[in-house]
């Protein structure tokens, strides 16, 4: 249900994560608030960005490498290009709903995104995709609306769509304090539940996309000295006109957070020593690099 939990997961956040969360609890110098000491003291002055800290579709970072210190151009590959718009899709129809419109087009918003992008690979294919997400967040956000509605008469329209749409979506961040990039978009944040969400569009789970919401949860501890101790890494996988949607919800402990350290001060060091790390053993069909590394 993209961003609305099951009732199992609900669940499983108030009677597994929460507690874990308060009993285990998170050591002071892994909280974000803490970038100025060690061990979250950014060393190198290069401010690199979240996809670059915590993706490891690339084994040895090599596409770390040809961004920042070689500049090479990422080739826009289908499935990059599906997962853009796909968050151009999540960002709009949120946008528009915590506005309290519910009837849109997904034909004018498609023609403008064509129009913007200019020539779009498998534009068909994508359509084909895209539409019955479109429809499912529409009758989601509305239901989600109608039952705030039915429980508080007395609300006003803002109200009930603040209890019944609490997602800041493609909400911008400052990652600077930690060494990223000033121009961060976090894909969710539920601001009642304080989860940090982040998408993925197409293919398997992989056990480094725990870093991404790991990452956002520090940024945003940095940035508004508030506790962020749940992530949720969304796979959204389109086949046969279908939205297939997996989920995987978790406490965000210390040792995450030293994976991302670990990681980010990886990257860091080589863009700032200008390090090739070679070419990684298995590249992926879908690397943006594929071109320029062979
Ligand atoms: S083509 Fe291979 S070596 Fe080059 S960036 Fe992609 S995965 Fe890494």
């Amino acid at each position: 249900m993209v961003f609305y939990l099951s009732a199992q997961e609900q669940k499983y956040l108030v009677n597994r994560i929460l507690p874990t969360a308060r009993e285990v609890g998170i050591s002071p110098e892994l909280r974000g608030w803490n970038w100025w000491k060690e061990p979250l003291k950014p060393y190198q002055p290069a401010q690199i960005s979240m996809f670059s800290v915590c993706g490891k579709f690339c084994s040895t970072g090599r596409d770390v490498y040809l961004t920042y210190v070689e500049r090479k151009p990422p080739k826009r590959t289908y499935e990059i290009m599906l997962g853009a718009i796909t968050h151009n899709l999540l960002e709009y129809v949120f946008e528009e709903v915590r506005r309290g419109k519910f009837e849109l087009s997904f034909e004018d918003w498609w023609r403008n995104e064509l129009a913007r992008r200019g020539q779009v690979e498998g534009a068909q294919q994508m359509e084909g995709c895209l539409r019955p997400l479109w429809d499912y967040l529409l009758t989601q956000t509305k239901s989600a609306y109608l039952e705030a509605k039915s429980s508080h008469p007395f609300a006003t329209d803002s109200q009930l769509l603040a209890v019944a749409v609490p997602f800041l979506v493609e909400h911008k961040l400052d990652g600077s304090l930690l060494g990223l990039s000033g121009t961060l978009s976090v894909d969710c944040y539920d601001y009642l539940r304080h989860i940090i969400f982040d998408v993925k569009v197409g293919g398997e789970r992989r056990d480094f996309y725990r870093l991404y919401p790991t990452g956002y949860a520090l940024v945003f501890e940095s940035m508004y000295e508030v506790p962020v101790d749940v992530g949720c890494s969304i796979v959204l996988n389109f086949r046969d006109g279908k939205v297939q949607i997996s989920r995987d919800l978790f406490f965000i402990g210390d040792d995450l957070r030293s994976w991302w350290i670990e990681e980010r001060d990886r990257k860091q060091e080589m863009v700032a020593q200008k390090k090739d790390p070679g070419r990684a053993q298995n590249c992926p069909p879908s690397c943006m690099f594929l071109e320029v590394c062979s």
